[in-house]
């Protein structure tokens, strides 16, 4: 009795709207407007079911870092299967693709990231971080320096814990969040500065973690989680001031920082880590999404000496049946070997400054488009009806974003909107000629919205 999957797109959508509860989807809506139902996909292009070619400038949700269709790992995901599909690797047990992608994740990683934690998503890894960070201060003789300070407008995954760290008000007024956790505002110059450079603003942001110190108590803090740059937010590219700035508070008060790289790790910035990209120096860095570029679900936590040391003293209680599940360490470690050997980092500076970041730049000649900014692959445009005074749209013009975002889908662009800042994290693999067709979209879809 299986459900034929040749089945026309309307059958397919009436199925899925009637079977399958998505997330973060208005599943109401989906029974008079079907789900596009996406069946194939090659380096930056899918295909849907009724045979468009889409560009895809989000690689999925910031993951398919290599492009899709690569089947050197379909192979090893097969081998792997074979082999061994699964083993844990709790009770004194490991297996090889765990040991093997673990030490090669210790090698790229910067400074003394050493140990890795694993998980099969971000909002587990950063789970796991709650639950380290605070059995660190447990194991230092210290059990109340528990607080873990965080950022309004971070997204740091949506399992109670993971949406709780994050500071997506929307997240949280589904289901609370948990205790134990403070927000600080983000650094968003464009639609937050005011009157002060950018420069001024980074640091007047950065230094809002120190007064949050000192309202809970430095003695109280176990820690700060920040991504580098804040992708679902809105790609968020902090000031210059504002890293170098977090990271002396966090020196000064002894507060442990984590970094979340789930989508700036693998690539994306120009470096194998936003950590060098900013010159950051993490006791934690949360990475997923890029680690097997989408084609297995797998994340972790990879930790300093020092917190591993602490954190290992004794049993860790805690763990997943999937942590370092064989097969997607086996595709993670096949998907690194094809970056490394492939140059992905390094097509990623070569493509995004000058060419990327050039025609990026183009389009805030638009009427619509204020700010237009990139870090690597990674860019935003904000929307405004006033570029001088950077004003928002308000509740009467609606959110331009979302109209915009629904033009490109038309134009067959996938880009996100954020409110109205419209955002892109393609595919790594992304060519020049590949460049030209998403600027090309991008435009048609900001004038059909103007
Ligand atoms: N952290 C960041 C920065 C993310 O962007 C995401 C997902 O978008 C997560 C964590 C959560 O990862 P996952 O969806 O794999 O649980």
């Amino acid at each position: 009795n299986m459900i034929n999957t040749n089945l026309p797109t309307a059958e397919l959508q009436k199925l899925d709207a009637a079977h399958h509860f998505h997330p973060f989807t208005d599943n109401s809506a989906l029974g008079k407007k079907g789900a596009r139902v996406m069946v194939r996909g090659e380096g930056v292009w899918l295909t849907d079911s009724e045979g468009h070619r889409i560009l895809d400038a989000m690689a999925g949700l910031w993951c398919v870092n290599i492009g899709y269709g690569r089947k050197e790992l379909a192979q090893v995901a097969a081998r792997q299967m074979e082999e061994l599909p699964y083993y844990n690797t709790f009770f004194q047990t490991t297996h090889v693709p765990a040991i093997a992608l673990a030490a090669k994740l210790a090698e790229l990683a910067p400074g003394d990231l050493n140990h890795v934690f694993f998980a099969a998503s971000g909002s587990e890894a950063n789970d796991t971080n709650i639950r380290l960070v605070r059995r660190y201060w447990q194991a230092k003789g210290k059990p109340w320096r528990r607080t873990i300070l965080a950022r309004w407008n971070g997204y740091h995954g949506s399992t109670l814990g993971g949406g709780s760290l994050g500071g997506m008000k929307g997240i949280h007024a589904h289901g609370g969040k948990i205790d134990g956790i403070e927000h600080i505002e983000q650094p968003d110059w464009w639609s937050e500065g005011g009157d002060m450079s950018p420069e001024e603003f980074g640091l007047a942001r950065a230094r809002q973690l120190e007064e949050k110190i000192l309202e809970v108590g430095p003695d109280n803090v176990a820690a700060f989680i920040g991504e580098a740059v804040q992708g679902a937010g809105g790609v968020i590219i902090p000031p210059s001031t504002y890293w170098p700035e977090i990271q002396r508070i966090c020196q000064k008060y002894g507060v442990l920082l984590i970094l979340d790289e789930v989508i700036t790790g693998f690539g994306r910035t120009g470096n194998w880590f936003a950590a060098q990209t900013f010159n950051i120096k993490p006791d934690i860095i949360t990475i997923a999404k890029g680690l097997s570029s989408g084609y297995q679900p797998i994340g972790g936590s990879i930790l300093s000496d020092e917190v591993a040391a602490v954190v290992g003293g004794d049993e860790f209680n805690h763990g997943y049946t999937y942590s370092g599940h064989p097969v997607a360490a086996a595709v993670a470690l096949e998907n690194l070997r094809i970056m490394q050997d492939e140059g992905i980092v390094e097509h990623v500076r070569d493509v995004a400054n000058p060419y990327l970041a050039k025609r990026w730049a183009e389009l805030a000649d638009h009427p619509l488009v204020g700010e237009a900014k990139l870090v690597g692959l990674m860019g935003s445009i904000a929307l405004t009806p006033n570029k001088a005074t950077r004003a928002a749209f308000t509740s009467e013009t609606g959110t331009v974003g979302f109209r915009c975002r629904e033009r490109c889908f038309a134009n067959d662009l996938i880009m996100r909107h954020v409110g109205d800042r419209m955002i892109i994290s393609p595919p790594l693999c992304i060519t020049p000629a590949e460049i030209d067709v998403l600027i090309e979209r991008a435009r048609k879809s900001l004038d059909e919205c103007y």
